[in-house]
């Protein structure tokens, strides 16, 4: 008995058993060199096999668990196609608050000074370069695997307004001072059983936990991050749904004013932020 070929929708279909839809439609896109609209347009069309046999393959990682971004190597960010690393975090949509709360205040006409630190595939960073032209961007990361990444997604969104340098947290900024610094910082604490689950394996730990608390970054940043803005300038930080009090009293404390937490969409503390007096 020969096996009739395989249809797009018939590997959809049997992906869907197993993982989330989006997920599904995405690394078929991949597996076929298309993208996800062709899969609409083509629900009918047969597929060869060895293309078959790539989507199986990916579809088996995916159920043990790696992230699709990994899979695919790339992950959408604001209005970004972000190439995406195992030395990268893969970019969240829950970090677009943070961009939004940045772009509210960083003006459109002044040729202003951003840091984005411990800028992974250069997701914040790439997204404010976008979207204010005129602002110089600075972008760091203790990785230089991670940085290379970054690079090339800068080079890849043709954005020329940002610079990349090597370092932990405030190190690689010298004696410079900004308008305003963001920060998607490592937050979950040391030992968090979630690090064992999902795709958090497969992802860099430096990335995602910091200290006992999960606030060793945060310290850093907030005691650190005065001395590198200008008077009025912004410090954005994004943390965890149970870290917004303790993140508000760490800037409060290192002399920030204006001090608040703000909701994600899911109506959990994401993202706390003050200004230098
Ligand atoms: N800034 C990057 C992001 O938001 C990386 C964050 C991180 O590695 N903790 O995706």
């Amino acid at each position: 008995m020969t096996l009739a070929p395989s249809r797009v929708t018939d590997l959809l279909a049997e992906a869907r058993l197993a993982i989330d839809p989006v997920d599904a439609d995405l690394l078929l896109a991949h597996a076929l060199a298309k993208s996800r609209t062709w899969l609409f347009a083509h629900a009918d069309d047969a597929v060869a096999p060895a293309d078959a046999d790539r989507f199986r393959a990916l579809l088996a990682r995916r159920i043990a668990g790696e992230p699709v971004a990994y899979l695919t190597g790339a992950r959408g960010f604001w209005t970004l196609e972000l190439a995406v690393s195992p030395a990268t975090l893969v970019p969240r949509p829950e970090t677009e608050l943070l961009v939004e709360l940045a772009l509210a205040r960083l003006p459109t006409d002044v040729p202003v000074r951003v840091a984005d630190l411990g800028t992974g595939t250069g997701a914040i960073a790439l997204a404010l370069a976008k979207e204010r032209p005129r602002a110089a961007v600075v972008a760091t990361d203790a990785s230089e695997a991670a940085l290379d990444v970054a690079r090339a997604n800068a080079l890849r969104n043709a954005l020329r307004n940002v610079a990349f340098r090597a370092g932990s947290w405030l190190d690689p900024l010298g004696d410079e001072a900004f308008d305003l610094i963001a920060s998607n910082p490592p937050y979950i604490a040391e030992g968090d059983p979630h690090l064992d689950q999902g795709d958090l394996r497969f992802e860099p730990p430096t990335a995602l936990s910091s200290g006992v608390d999960g606030l060793d970054a945060i310290r850093t940043l907030a005691t650190g991050a005065p001395a590198h803005l200008r008077p009025g300038g912004w410090l954005l930080l994004e943390h965890g749904w149970d870290q917004g009090s303790a993140v508000r009293a760490l800037l409060a404390a290192a002399g920030f004013e204006a001090v608040a937490t703000h909701r994600d969409l899911e109506q959990r503390d994401r993202v706390t932020l003050g200004h230098r007096p």
